[in-house]
């Protein structure tokens, strides 16, 4: 039995309530696991006997966010709890979707249908841990053990196989003889799962402490090669591999990786798209890596940082950090402080006032003139004031032609 965490504490009553009405309800999954492992737990989810509509009755707000599997969420006391019924899931064709959801009354039968022997713990309102499959000798051992045989666990969702993976690396854990050959056997199984779902697996494994290990892993298996743009990688991927440093975020994993892929900076936008990234990530990254090249070659240059912004220029700072060169987060925030403007709408002076001091027309001229006004503002060769630049661009050679 265990002593219950705040977070655990806070959501008794909804455990307390369902029970009154004549049900189970417990703890169940990753938050189990990190408190047993004294993690931090970020949110607790609750498995119960109770129907989606048993539970709709018991609780005046909850909202259905996905009532076909079975979860319903509960507003309460300020915080929302994902409350999903017990269920199996049964005749797996595709491997990857259970063809049918069917909702059961037993724990142990919900239990049986997750994933790995750690993920398939519950625990009740006294902190007592209901352990059907042995999970509790394995988070002691450490190891990563599929619930039953890994074979058909597999077969059922290819994904779990990138999972366990990704658990490896986030809790620093080994994975059991029997799932890894399961995982090199069935790698390609992989194949038949979505990117989106690949994609969330493959930048936790990226982002844990236990990165090097998982990325052996990645590598042994096979796995890499069913991963998009990886499959010509293997090299890198096992350089990747031996860094040891911290990529606490995902712009740091997607960096790090593209940085040790050597993909050409014109190229990161395709290969971030094969991974079906949204707009803002890959803009992101292609500036963090255009950004992490240069910094790499000499210190930020005034133009530099300007156009990675400070964010990305620290980000990048401690990539630099973990890469074993020097850095200096201060010496770079002082440098940002330093520049004259941080962006174009700074820029003491419109198109149109050049317009009618010039009396002249628009055109292509004047996003370039405007572009030369801008830089010799950073570089400091220009004051950033109306009166400033509108000398230089009288005195600019050529100008008079307009
Ligand atoms: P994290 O702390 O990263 O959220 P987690 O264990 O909570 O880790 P989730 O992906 O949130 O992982 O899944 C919650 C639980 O649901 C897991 O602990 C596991 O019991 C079960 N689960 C999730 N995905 C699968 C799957 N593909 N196959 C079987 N069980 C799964
Ligand atoms: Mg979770």
């Amino acid at each position: 039995m265990i002593e219950l965490d705040k977070i655990f504490k806070e959501a008794l009553p909804i455990i307390e309530k369902i029970e009154e009405a004549g049900f189970e309800a417990y703890f169940v999954g990753g938050s189990v696991r990190d408190a047993l492992l004294k993690k931090d737990i970020n949110d607790v989810d609750i498995a119960t006997s109770a129907f989606p509509a048993e539970i709709k009755q018991i609780f005046h707000k909850t909202i259905d966010v996905g009532i076909e599997h079975g979860t319903v969420m509960v507003l309460w006391g300020g915080e929302s709890y994902e409350i999903t019924t017990f269920r199996t899931e049964s005749a797996y064709q595709d491997f990857r979707r259970p063809d049918t959801v069917e909702f059961v009354r037993s724990l142990e039968e919900d239990l049986k249908r997750r994933d790995f022997t750690v993920n398939a713990l519950a625990m009740d309102k006294n902190g007592q841990i209901m352990d059907y499959f042995e999970g509790q000798q394995d988070l002691s051992n450490r190891v990563i053990k599929a619930v039953g045989s890994p074979q058909e666990r597999f077969h059922e969702d290819a994904l779990r196989m990138m999972r366990a993976i990704r658990f490896v690396s986030q809790l620093e854990f080994t994975m059991e003889q029997n799932t890894q050959e399961a995982i090199a056997e069935h790698h390609a199984l992989l194949g038949k799962i979505s990117i989106e779902r690949i994609s969330i697996e493959f930048m936790k494994l990226l982002q844990g402490k236990g990165r090097p290990k998982g990325l052996d892993l990645f590598i042994q298996t096979g796995l890499y090669a069913f991963c998009p743009g990886l499959e010509k990688h293997k090299d890198s991927l096992k350089k990747f591999a031996r860094f040891e440093g911290e990529l606490a975020t995902r712009l740091a994993a997607w960096t790090m990786l593209i940085h040790y892929l050597e993909i050409p900076t014109s190229e990161v936008t395709k290969f971030l798209k094969l991974w079906k990234c949204s707009n803002k990530e890959m803009q992101e990254v292609q500036l963090a890596v255009k950004t992490l090249r240069a910094r790499l070659a000499h210190p930020y240059t005034a133009v530099e940082l300007y156009h990675s912004g400070l964010s990305i220029a620290l980000e990048v700072e401690h990539i630099v950090e973990q890469l074993q060169f020097s850095a200096d987060k201060d010496l770079v925030k002082e440098q940002y402080e330093k520049l004259p403007i941080k962006e174009k709408k700074e820029i003491q002076i419109s198109g149109n006032d050049i317009l009618t001091e010039l009396n002249a027309k628009p055109g292509k001229w004047l996003g370039q003139l405007l572009e030369e006004i801008e830089l010799l503002i950073i570089t400091g060769k220009l004051a950033n004031s109306s009166k400033e630049i509108l000398i230089w661009v009288k005195n600019r050679p050529g100008i008079g032609e307009r």
